[in-house]
């Protein structure tokens, strides 16, 4: 048996067996990324798009996902990718791209506004030695490397990216043990420890979806958000939260779109405790 050790889950797996997000895989009785270099999506995006707002504010990065994801939000916009069966079967058909051809992409791309490489759409760190080969070789040529992240993975996983990310956007889904472990199958404290370990040595937004009835009071963001003005960025500023609007979709489909008037409301209790504070899908 091998036991994965990048995330919360500890999944115990035999020889060959794939782990609960799809993108691990054991051999030789260690757990390996499965999904290394298997591309499902490439686009050059605005780096507002991540969403970043305070990090090269105008450039463009060539953004990048595989396949799998261990969190089971029942609302996620990129299911397809994520945990749906479509995802599993991109496990047998995505393209695969190794780190030198997908930095040689990079540079290619800096004409038209590129600044790097941003790892997103499905969750990079269940595949993190694809992201640390290729960021290595992005960041010899001069250009930056981003993750978009749901942040819950052990620290040493981060202690191998560390010296090559230069920013993050972390979902910071709510601020409630119940959410994250019934709804979205999650462990929020090491979420909590992974934006720590992260803050400081890199740039880092974070994002919050308001869910209707789950995660949309006000006590709760009053809470997350005086947790969040403890922490400072590298240059001292704070961490910028994101604070948007959810859609019905995919396994959630039994209740309405957020109010726009809620999440304008959640941003202003927000901006009781931060500088930066940027509403999102309104
Ligand atoms: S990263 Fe994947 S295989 Fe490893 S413990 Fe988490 S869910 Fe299991």
């Amino acid at each position: 048996m091998a036991e994965c050790g990048v995330c919360f889950r500890h999944c115990r797996l035999k020889e060959g067996q794939i782990g609960f997000c799809g993108g691990r895989i054991a051999k030789d009785g260690r757990t390996e990324a499965y999904n290394y270099g298997r591309i499902t999506s490439l686009a050059l995006d605005p780096i507002e798009k991540k969403p970043l707002n305070r990090f090269f504010p105008g450039s463009r990065i060539l953004s990048v996902g595989s396949f799998g994801c261990n969190l089971r939000c029942p609302f996620c916009q990129n299911y397809e990718i994520s945990w749906s069966d479509q995802a599993k079967r991109f496990a047998l058909t995505a393209e695969t791209i190794g780190p030198e051809a997908l930095a040689a992409i990079a540079d290619e791309t800096r004409s038209r506004g590129n600044i790097g490489v941003a790892f997103t759409y499905n969750e990079p760190l269940i595949g993190y030695e694809f992201v640390r080969d290729t960021a290595r070789l992005v960041k010899a040529a001069g250009m930056k490397n981003v993750m978009v992240t749901n942040g819950t993975a052990e620290l040493s996983v981060w202690d191998e990216l560390r010296p090559y990310i230069d920013a993050m956007n972390i979902d910071l889904k709510g601020f409630t043990d119940r959410y994250y472990a019934k709804v979205l199958g999650g462990d929020r404290r090491q979420v909590l420890a992974f934006i720590e370990a992260a803050v400081g040595t890199c740039h880092v937004e974070l994002t919050t979806l308001i869910v209707p009835g789950e995660n949309d009071g006000e006590d709760e963001m009053r809470a997350l958000s005086q947790w969040v003005a403890r922490l400072r960025n590298p240059d001292g500023t704070g961490v910028p939260l994101h604070i948007s609007r959810f859609f019905p979709q995919f396994h959630m489909r039994d209740r309405t779109a957020t109010p726009v008037r809620t999440v304008y409301r959640l941003a202003d209790v927000a901006r009781e405790s931060l500088e930066y504070v940027y509403t999102g899908n309104c």
